[in-house]
């Protein structure tokens, strides 16, 4: 074998060549990958000993796509289009042999080759759309040739890839070898097959793209517009396959490279690149050597089987581990646990779980009154009501029962984990682990770091969150920890903007248009107004009071600031208006017309400023943990990349001007964070 450079390798078998790709870990198409193939594939059509290619891989993985940490930099390098067309125009049968993940440029490196064999295990797509991206080398061109323009539609602005066997199926691989085959032996015997049989070059290029009628498109962007809102990428992907029908080959994929373009330079695709690093990073402690040991965890044992129990104890039964759940009646246990059935059983009719699944899940709870039952768990997660004498009372009575080592948990959304911690003998032990509702489907965990915290508890904690696929953030211990106390900010805002001049429904209808799934008032009604709240205790002080003093507690009680209908359409009750209106003039304010642009200002600065002081404070480790604590707990849109990067897009002078000039109205307890006018002054950024 000859090394062609340091990651690329070429041999010839017999008339056959073979180019190995070797770069670890994943095989991305940099620079030196791009080098290296140029060189070889000159060299193999250059051989007249050659009469076919194959193009492998050693390591885990088939090109696994481009390498993103070189986007936005200047261009180094062999050009990645400029090798395609030597591959694709070789006058000899080039053979893809793919296994692991083959997606993006590593499958568009794939679609110019003549033939693709593959084993099952293999995956292969187009996921840019996930980065705010298209395929920009031709993949949105040849990849509806290939599959028909509905396949096409569906690989491309879903980014989700396909299995072997179904790629097999869908003509995107000629051939699947069993798995565990050496691929180069396989791509050997494929090529022989080819020029035994005397086989054309298929070039993708060539074919004409099926099934792209304007009904297809127009029914397709119908369909989606709910969760395309917003995004670009996926309507630039669209009319890219468009194009594909419309155009010749070569004038599509300048279409594709113009659009490809317009994205990369975008905000949106900068601020999905962003959240791409940030989420990985959020898994990185600070102070923490790499490798910390962590506690073994098998048995989970959880406290309380209300809305958060039961969905936090779903996370471990999914994935295996035995949950004992605890209440202090058999009536909320038997509630507790009829949630969890049925909403597995849900699943169930639904198709995406067999009865099976739901048995064995339903097995591995252990429902019991007895807190001594928690005697043998590794971890336990405390999730009563939020109570600081409960919660205390609960770690006290732990702290006797656990076994030593084991790692006592809170899911408080506000309280102080350190007092919590102090009611045990083991506060080295007490970790804060927030999910957030419903705790079964939102990928947010916040790991809540006490003064006394042991090193590998919070390691363990953050794993834990991997095991059961959460998007874990490490959270210092102040009110409301990251999430909670930023929102705390928005929700004010929005609550005195009412009394001010605008209604409920201008504030979420701002809200929604900057794209979060919907807005403050549709975020209560659907949490329920009565959280926190008593009849009896209740004075009509605010808005919210009054509603509840009336029964309108949210969506079910089929009214809150809204009037909601059996299938939860929601209209603006003439009476919520009047409401308003006689408070405010009850409080002697004098009310006003709140612009678009104040009402969003209003919701979001003084969130990024509430966020700048988390950040000082070190209740944050970075700003992106800040990023992804919004766009993983609270639907903050991706392609704004949080309200630190936000921050960063407007400029922090200029969310400091804006702050000093609603100065009058945000409120007496109002202060700007330091470290944003610092920010400012400096003109720096929160973000990298
Ligand atoms: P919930 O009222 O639905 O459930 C609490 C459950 O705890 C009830 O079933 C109750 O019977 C049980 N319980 C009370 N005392 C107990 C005891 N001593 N032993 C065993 N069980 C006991 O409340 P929830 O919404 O699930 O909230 C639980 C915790 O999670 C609170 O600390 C809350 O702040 C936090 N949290 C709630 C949300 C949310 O959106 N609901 C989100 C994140 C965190």
């Amino acid at each position: 074998m000859a090394a062609i450079n340091q990651v690329i390798d070429l041999s010839v078998d017999d008339g056959i060549a073979v180019i190995t790709s070797n770069h670890a870990p994943v095989n991305a198409l940099s620079a030196i990958v791009r080098d290296g193939l140029t060189a070889a594939f000159e060299k193999a059509i250059a051989d007249d000993q050659v009469k076919a290619i194959v193009l492998t891989c050693a390591g885990r993985t088939f090109f696994a796509g481009a390498d993103i940490s070189e986007f936005g930099k200047p261009a180094k390098g062999a050009s990645l289009h400029a090798l395609f067309d030597k591959m694709e125009s070789a006058p000899k049968p080039v053979i893809a042999a793919i296994h692991g993940t083959s997606l993006g440029g590593g499958f568009e490196t794939a679609l110019v080759c003549h033939y693709r064999v593959a084993v099952p295990s293999a995956k292969v797509g187009l996921p840019e759309v996930k980065l705010g991206l298209l395929a920009g080398a031709g993949g949105t061109q040849r990849l509806p040739r290939l599959v028909g323009a509905a396949k096409a539609l569906e690989m491309v602005t879903s980014g989700v890839p396909v299995g072997g066997k179904a790629a097999l199926g869908a003509g995107l691989v000629d051939e699947l070898v069993a798995e565990g085959t050496d691929l180069r032996a396989a791509g050997i015997a494929f090529a022989r097959k080819v020029l035994a049989e005397k086989r054309p070059l298929k070039k993708v290029r060539d074919r004409a793209v099926e099934g792209a009628t304007p009904e297809l498109f127009a029914e397709f962007r119908k369909k989606n517009a709910k969760a395309f809102r917003g995004f670009e990428a996926p309507e630039a992907s669209i009319k890219c396959i468009e194009a594909a029908a419309r155009l010749p080959f070569d004038d599509g994929k300048k279409f594709e490279r113009e659009e490809f373009t317009k994205l990369v330079a975008g905000v949106q695709s900068q601020a999905q690149r962003y959240m791409f690093f940030a989420e990985r990073q959020a898994a990185k402690i600070d102070g923490l050597p790499e490798g910390t040991a962590t506690r073994p965890v098998k048995k989970v044992g959880l406290i309380g089987a209300g809305t958060m129990g039961g969905g936090i104890a779903m996370n471990f039964l999914n994935k295996g581990i035995a949950v004992t759940i605890v209440e202090t009646q058999q009536a909320a246990l038997d509630r507790g646990c009829a949630t969890i059935r049925k909403n597995y059983e849900n699943t169930a009719a639904k198709g995406r779980m067999t009865q099976d699944d739901v048995e064995k899940r339903m097995a591995a709870l252990s429902p019991t009154l007895d807190l001594q039952s928690l005697a043998d768990a590794d971890l336990i997660i405390e999730a009563v009501f939020e109570n600081m004498p409960i919660k205390k009372e609960i770690f006290a009575k732990l702290d006797a029962i656990a076994k030593p080592g084991a790692i006592l948990a809170s899911n408080t959304s506000y309280l102080n984990v350190d007092e919590i911690a102090a009611a045990t003998k083991r506060p080295q032990d007490v970790v804060g682990m927030h999910f957030f509702s419903p705790a079964n489907v939102m990928k947010l965990l916040e790991v809540v770091r006490g003064a006394k915290t042991a090193p590998d508890v919070l390691a363990t904690a953050m794993e834990v969150g991997k095991t059961i696929g959460k998007v874990a953030v490490v959270a210092g211990v102040c009110h409301g920890f990251i999430g909670n106390r930023m929102l705390a900010q928005r929700q004010a805002q929005a609550a005195a903007m009412v009394l001010e001049g605008a209604m409920p429904w201008d504030v979420d209808r701002v809200a929604y248009d900057f794209g979060w799934p919907m807005g403050p008032f549709q975020m209560s009604d659907l949490a329920g107004l009565d959280i926190g709240w008593s009849k009896e205790t209740s004075k009509g002080a605010t808005i919210r009071e009054r509603l509840c003093e009336m029964d309108r507690r949210g969506q079910k009680t089929g009214a809150g600031f809204y009037d909601y209908d059996a299938k939860r359409n929601r209209t603006n009750p003439p009476l919520v208006e009047k409401l308003i209106l006689d408070f405010a003039a009850e409080k002697g304010i004098q009310r006003r017309k709140i612009g678009d642009e104040e009402i969003l200002q209003r919701l979001v600065y003084p969130m990024i400023n509430e966020g700048a002081k988390i950040l000082e404070e070190g209740m944050a480790q970075r700003a992106s943990d800040i990023d992804v604590v919004w766009i993983y707990g609270y639907g903050w849109p991706v392609y704004r990349g949080g309200p630190m990067f936000y921050a960063d897009t407007v400029g922090a002078a200029d969310v400091v001007a804006a702050l000093k000039k609603l100065a009058p109205v945000l409120g007496e307890g109002f202060t700007l964070a330091p470290l944003l006018l610092k920010t400012a002054e400096a003109k720096g950024r929160f973000t990298g």
